[in-house]
């Protein structure tokens, strides 16, 4: 094996993920002597969706250097500050899974066991007013959260809706500003070594050869060298999740639009609407196994009225690849597999790829020791989003159409399911240090999906129920002074 330095990084790919890895490597490899350089085809373009994000999106535009207005402005950006749920539980129901945490600062995990000692003792109370991003993304106000872990806007959490295309267009100015060579041109012979399989070059149609020691697969759902050339397999998740195709559609901008996401459940899967400065985006997630396609766009239609462009369909299978990194080739973004965007988690899923390279960024060689590291965390990082998003189909009691009712009963994977468990039997949730949602996104998915807990932490049991109560009512009552003094968004 070569104990060389890599010299020449190559990314097949400039959608999100191609221009997102670029960027970072450009920032984190300035100075090494490795050159990077991209290829992408205009003629195949990009997926061109791509919306909204979570709270980690601040770790990337960290490393990469934004400025955060100057990020909002290009990229056509909003605030969200969580998801609003419709109709998941049946017609006229609703839920708020907000950013950041529940109850009085630093109290994210003993809040929800606060809640839950309330409700068993009787209290009809909604999880809304103890959490005060919440009662922002309620009032259309905003602010940034704190760092002074006694404040209250310590709880606080946010993250974007924002342009993907345009996010990738302005990650492209940096990333060629520190030196990354964009080529386009259609990839049209790929070269491997006869005994490794290493890849050693991408010739295009227009004939530039780019030659490299480390290709990073960016070429969006296909998976030209991770899959076709290199066939790391594909593990399908359509037992639990059923959707395999989207209808997308903008509609003009909404005034005084909410600084969250929506998510209507629908007959055969659900609708995103996500506003932007200059459109709303929204989107039908279906299931043809359960409706078929032309029946979905007009039930796309149907709910967002004239759109301001022709829907476009997608096609996917929700999955991942069985592995994401082979020889010198590691899979970035849709090329390493397809999550639906129910809670924005595929920008997140290119970040993490991202941050798994830097922390183990071979030699020439490409020691396949790091590449089993790699795809043992791709696949726990994985499949733990995949769950979360799972719990959202399954616990769908009242709803009755033949889609949701196939949903609600697949067993559920055995990580889930026990953590399903834990949460009816005690109130706790049960997560692993490296889980991407923590205690108030379980709890609120969790209570919001109709999940209810017998018991509570004992250590609450310190203090009365009474107390319990009293300690709610002030945490309710400052939340809602604070967010009273709190600037509305124009
Ligand atoms: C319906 C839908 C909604 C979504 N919503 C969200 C969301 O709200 N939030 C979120 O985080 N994610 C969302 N996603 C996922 C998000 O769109 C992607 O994760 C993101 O855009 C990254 O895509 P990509 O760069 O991996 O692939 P692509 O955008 O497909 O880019 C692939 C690139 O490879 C190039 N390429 C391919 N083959 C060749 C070749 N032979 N030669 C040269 N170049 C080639 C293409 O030209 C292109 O530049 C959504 C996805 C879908 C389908």
């Amino acid at each position: 094996m070569s104990h060389e330095p890599i010299r020449n990084v190559v990314i097949l790919g400039g959608g999100t993920a191609g221009w997102m890895t670029a960027a970072a490597l450009s920032q984190a490899l300035q100075n090494s002597g490795i050159a990077i350089s991209l290829v992408e085809s205009d003629a195949i373009g990009t997926i061109g969706v791509g919306e909204a994000t979570i709270p980690t999106i601040h770790w990337f535009n960290q490393l990469v250097g934004l400025d955060e207005a100057d990020f909002m402005a290009a990229t056509r950006a909003t605030y969200k500050l969580g998801i609003e749920f419709h109709g998941w539980q049946g017609d006229g129901h609703t839920y708020f899974h907000p950013f950041g945490t529940y109850g009085a600062p630093g109290d994210a995990v003993m809040a929800p066991h606060r809640l839950i000692r309330a409700w068993l003792g009787g209290l009809d109370a909604s999880p809304e007013p103890y959490s005060l991003t919440t009662q922002l993304a309620r009032a259309r106000r905003f602010a940034r959260p704190a760092s002074d872990p006694r404040s209250l806007l310590s709880t606080l959490g946010y993250a974007f809706h924002f342009d993907a295309g345009l996010y990738a267009a302005y990650l492209r100015t940096q990333a060629e500003a520190r030196g990354v060579r964009r080529f386009e041109g259609k990839v049209a012979e790929v070269e491997q070594d006869g005994e490794s399989g290493f890849v050693r070059s991408l010739t295009t149609d227009k004939g530039d050869r780019l030659a490299g020691e480390l290709f990073i697969d960016c070429s969006g759902l296909r998976g030209l060298l991770i899959e076709e050339k290199l066939q790391a397999g594909y593990e399908s998740w359509s037992d639990w999740l059923p959707c395999d195709g989207a209808w997308a559609a903008p509609t003009p901008v909404e005034q005084a639009a909410p600084p969250y996401t929506r998510a209507f459940a629908q007959e055969a899967g659900w609708r995103w609407r996500i506003p932007l400065q200059h459109r709303v985006g929204n989107g039908y997630v279906f299931s043809s196994r359960f409706q078929t396609p032309d029946a979905a766009r007009e039930t796309l239609l149907a709910a967002i009225g004239e759109p301001s462009a022709e829907p476009r369909l997608i096609r996917f299978t929700p999955g991942r690849r069985k592995r994401a990194w082979i020889g010198n080739v590691v899979a970035i973004g849709l090329s390493s597999g397809f999550l639906e965007p129910l809670e924005s988690t595929s920008i997140h899923l290119i970040q993490t790829g991202i941050g798994k390279l830097l922390s183990l960024f071979p030699r020439a060689g490409c020691d396949p020791l790091l590449a089993e590291q790699f795809n043992r965390i791709f696949r726990r990082e994985a499949e733990d989003v995949r769950d979360f998003v799972i719990m959202h189909y399954h616990f769908t009691q009242g709803r009755t159409e033949p889609m949701w009712r196939h949903c609600q009963t697949t067993p559920l994977p055995d990580a889930l399911q026990y953590k399903i468990d834990q949460f009816r039997a005690s109130g706790r949730i049960m997560l692993a240090p490296e889980d991407l949602f923590r205690d108030a996104s379980w709890f609120a998915v969790m209570t919001g999906q109709g999940i209810r807990a017998a018991d509570y932490n004992p250590m609450l049991d310190a203090g009365s129920d009474a107390a319990n109560l009293q300690h709610l009512d002030a945490v309710r009552a400052a939340i809602a002074q604070s967010a009273a003094q709190i600037p509305k968004l124009p």
